[in-house]
């Protein structure tokens, strides 16, 4: 549910959002709505995100710091290109993704066939990681080495999954 209509909003962020259903369509990321009720387009790349593994866990311990990258971003929506979107490249914002990353979701992550982690181990991974990065953590990696061995993390999990969808059609 992207855009805007009289009234609807989105339930995570509370950004104006609008009824907009594409007829026949088959996406199984980014699908818009076809009643009032769910998510702005920013909430819904976060929504699979989050439950895309193990991005997931990654994007908990590093924080979403990777996402204003052009290249991550490129690469994640070609994912979603791939699964089906009834999303455009340009509408997202991804400055806004990265300010609203700590609202809660109107529900946690499940476990699904492709995410084998909850809501729980996810926060498990954001403490982990802010612990990392506020140095409590005792490893031989500076915050930046940290960070920088996270985004690469990223990368290669967005690569491997177009390279998964790209075998398997
Ligand atoms: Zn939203």
């Amino acid at each position: 549910m992207f855009g805007f209509t009289a009234g609807a909003e989105c339930l995570r962020c509370g950004a104006p959002a609008r009824v907009a259903p594409v007829a026949g369509s088959k996406a199984t990321m980014l699908k818009r709505a076809h009643e009032a009720r769910g998510l702005c387009v920013n909430c819904a790349v976060h929504d699979a995100l989050r439950h895309l593994y193990p991005a997931n866990l990654i994007l908990e311990q590093s924080g979403p710091k990777a996402l204003a990258l052009p290249h991550i971003q490129q690469q994640f929506f070609e994912i979603c290109r791939m699964a089906g979107t009834d999303a455009e490249f340009d509408e997202i914002d991804w400055r806004a993704i990265i300010a609203h990353w700590d609202l809660p979701f109107p529900s946690p992550v499940k476990r699904t066939a492709t995410n084998p982690v909850t809501e729980e181990d996810l926060a498990m991974a954001r403490q982990e990681g802010e612990q990392r990065r506020a140095g409590t953590w005792q490893e031989p990696l500076t915050a930046e080495e940290y960070q920088a061995q996270r985004q690469a993390a990223i990368d290669d999990v967005f690569k491997a999954a177009r390279k998964a969808l790209h075998e398997d059609p």
